[in-house]
């Protein structure tokens, strides 16, 4: 193999043969780093911080072996990922952390079981000035219900555009963005209007089927709001909840219709909220993407330099270009035609350092 440019004094060359692919990091930036995979999602997350540390850590480097080089936790149980992401900061056994802290939700609302999440329409501005004092990197918001929480619904809205406007210009303010949850079109159309730097899931989903609006679509895709999508199930684990699986094909086409409209697309996983979405999920969800999309390159990209661009980390991350760090993932086979490939991890570099590989996953069947 010819080197692109000489190596410096007292650097280790390494060879990984020519059947390989080199590739910036993965960057997840959707996942819940300190819940467990349990079936019921609130069942997986001791109450108190000091409690979730070590499985959080443990979550994190089993993200980190996936070639995941990059996590952004979006919602936690009482800033305990906020604490992790503080006590590990440099730690290159570890991939880099970014996090919310608790979502804000409605009383009641989805996810209202993480402690410091419920948050009544009064107290939305004081909600994000502690979330700015705890120093998060981003605010997240529940707009819409969501499938894992009894009682909710994601169809439904929570917050309408007024409240949040309210929350958005006090993130801004204090220099933080807005990842916002939203299933349902109406819960999109308030993201959309209220200027929210991301939108989670965006399936569109309705009572009966999936919502098929081309204005709403047109004016997401042409917001320059990150549409951060969330496949990423395990072969062989349970299937997604059944409002999801009933609607598949429906919400898949709707996502490749954003795609073709120039959204910015990038792919997630919400790793740790189920038994079928562990914290190395990611290689599946880019998988999925690239399937469903036929763009395999575009797939790799969703997971790797625009994902690092939808959370400011252009310049840190998530290319492969001189000053940016050395976050790597080596795969064998020919990532670019062959996406798969992802699943045959060679080597994981965090910063230079080796840190993970090889190792080996199933494909999905088909
Ligand atoms: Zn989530």
């Amino acid at each position: 193999m010819r080197p692109v440019q000489p190596a410096p004094d007292g650097a280790m060359v390494v060879e990984h043969g020519p059947g390989t692919t080199l590739l910036p990091g993965l960057v997840d930036g959707h996942q819940h780093v300190s819940w467990g995979c349990q079936q019921s999602a609130s069942d997986g997350i001791p109450q108190e911080p000091a409690a979730q540390r070590a499985p959080a850590i443990a979550n994190a480097r089993r993200a980190l072996a996936g070639g995941v080089t990059t996590v952004q936790d979006l919602g936690d149980s009482d800033y305990a990922v906020v604490e992790v992401r503080n006590a590990v900061r440099g730690d290159r056994s570890l991939p880099r952390i970014l996090a919310s802290g608790p979502p804000i939700t409605t009383r009641g609302g989805h996810c209202h079981f993480l402690v410091g999440a419920q948050t009544a329409q009064a107290d939305i501005a004081a909600a994000v000035g502690a979330r700015a004092g705890r120093g998060v990197d981003v605010v997240k918001v529940m707009v819409s219900g969501g499938n894992i929480t009894p009682g909710s619904l994601p169809w439904e809205s929570q917050f309408g555009e007024a409240a949040l406007r309210v929350l958005v210009q006090h993130a801004h303010d204090a220099g933080i963005p807005v990842a916002a949850h939203a299933h349902g079109a109406t819960a999109l159309r308030a993201c959309v209007a209220a200027g929210v730097d991301a939108v989670e899931h965006a399936t569109f989903m309705t009572a009966d089927g999936v919502d098929h609006d081309p204005t709403l679509l047109r004016e997401l895709a042409g917001s320059g709001i990150v549409v951060r999508i969330t496949p990423g199930l395990v072969p062989g684990g349970p299937p997604p909840p059944a409002a999801i699986a009933s609607r598949m094909q429906q919400i898949l086409g709707q996502i490749l219709a954003l795609w073709e409209a120039g959204a910015r697309i990038v792919v997630a996983t919400d790793a740790g909220i189920g038994p079928g979405k562990p914290h190395d999920a990611m290689a599946y969800a880019v998988l999925q993407l690239a399937a469903a999309s036929g763009d395999p390159v575009g797939a790799l990209r969703a997971a790797t330099s625009q994902a690092a661009d939808s959370l400011g980390l252009a310049e840190t991350c998530g290319r492969l270009v001189p000053g940016r760090c050395a976050d790597l993932l080596v795969v064998r086979g020919q990532a670019t035609t062959d996406v798969g490939a992802l699943l045959e991890v060679e080597a994981v570099y965090r910063q230079g350092d080796h840190v993970a590989g090889p190792s080996s996953r199933p494909r999905p069947p088909g």
